[in-house]
């Protein structure tokens, strides 16, 4: 594998709301808003993140590295799953550069908490998280207010031990 070449993965995620569940969601709770399903904290962004760092590296996915059936990660907060997944690329032989998620939904404004929520993903990771939040005008699952979807990149580059 050659040294210095940025590698890039993307890693796509989407939970339905679920009422009386809190939301978690690029790292932090929402305080009045509708929580998602899932067995998890079902952080869209986190989980994300952690495919788009997988796949950066060529280690699999989130559904391969964290097995639902596997004791360790029940109940394992998104958050918790980046920083474990940002340890094993790095064990890799990566560095992480940066990374970005974008969240796909009609609430909650993601620009009143975006500094924030970058510091958590940020610190998760050891590197520069950039957070976003778009709508979709209406149309598909998210525009409808069925969930919330997320969409992430991550770059990583590939440094050899000698
Ligand atoms: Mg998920």
């Amino acid at each position: 594998m050659a040294a210095d070449i940025p590698r890039v993965g993307l890693g796509t995620d989407v939970h339905a709301f679920e009422p009386d569940r809190p939301l978690w969601l690029a790292g932090l709770l929402w305080p009045d808003e509708v929580g998602l399903a899932g067995h998890s904290d079902a952080d869209v962004a986190a989980h994300a993140l952690c495919d788009a760092l997988l796949s950066a590296a060529g280690l699999g996915d989130l559904g391969a590295v964290f097995g639902t059936d596997d004791p360790r990660w029940v109940r394992a907060s998104g958050v918790s799953l980046l920083s474990h997944s940002a340890d094993l690329v790095r064990a890799a032989g990566f560095v992480v550069g940066s990374a970005s998620v974008q969240i796909i939904g009609n609430r909650p404004r993601i620009g009143t908490r975006r500094q924030e929520a970058q510091d958590v993903l940020g610190a998760a990771i050891g590197a520069p998280v950039s957070v976003s939040g778009t709508t979709t005008d209406g149309l598909g699952l998210t525009g409808r207010g069925e969930g919330i979807a997320a969409i992430a990149v991550a770059s990583l580059v590939y440094v050899p031990r000698s």
